[in-house]
């Protein structure tokens, strides 16, 4: 399902169909208008008329297990993992979605070379920044945690089930 998120910026959502996207597509907008003035120019000048691609989506290639969204090296494409999307409270999808978009923003990992040294230190960055600008990273480590902490326990079952599961037992949030 293609849905556009802000026809001026030409920031368009791939959705599995699982996932919800019209509620994601809201979702990050919102975000978007949390993010300073100045950050957002910035972004939308380095997009130019290239804006990434946002997915909303069930697994992409290169995910890992626990990895909720990635932003690709060439920043082209934005990934959002759907069942944790539709798990997480809203600060914490908040949190995401800047996230990705603070990769976004900081740009290709393998400009300046891939190390681990140097996507350690781009994570901490990119953590500062996110807090920085508002949004609650602690929250959604929290909770990604709390949840590998439930993985752990129940031993082999893959991130989607338990993040489904997760969803059906949450009570109020999201
Ligand atoms: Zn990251």
């Amino acid at each position: 399902m293609k849905l556009t998120i802000s026809k001026r910026l030409g920031l368009v959502l791939h959705a599995a169909s699982s996932g919800d996207g019209k509620r994601f597509a809201g979702l990050f907008w919102k975000t978007w208008l949390r993010f300073p003035t100045e950050v957002r120019e910035k972004l939308v000048d380095d997009w130019g008329a290239w804006p990434p691609t946002i997915h909303l989506a069930d697994d992409w290639e290169g995910r890992r297990k626990w990895m909720v969204g990635q932003c690709a090296f060439d920043t082209r494409d934005i990934w959002y993992f759907a069942p944790a999307v539709a798990a997480l409270s809203l600060p914490a999808v908040q949190a995401l979605i800047a996230h990705e978009l603070v990769h976004s923003f900081r740009g290709p990992l393998e400009a300046a070379g891939f190390s681990f040294r140097r996507a350690q230190e781009e994570e901490l960055q990119t953590h500062r920044l996110v807090s920085e600008y508002g949004f609650e990273h602690g929250q959604l480590e929290r909770e990604v945690c709390d949840l590998m902490d439930i993985g752990w326990r129940l031993g082999r079952l893959p991130d989607r089930v338990l993040w489904a599961l997760a969803s059906v037992l949450k009570v109020g949030a999201g």
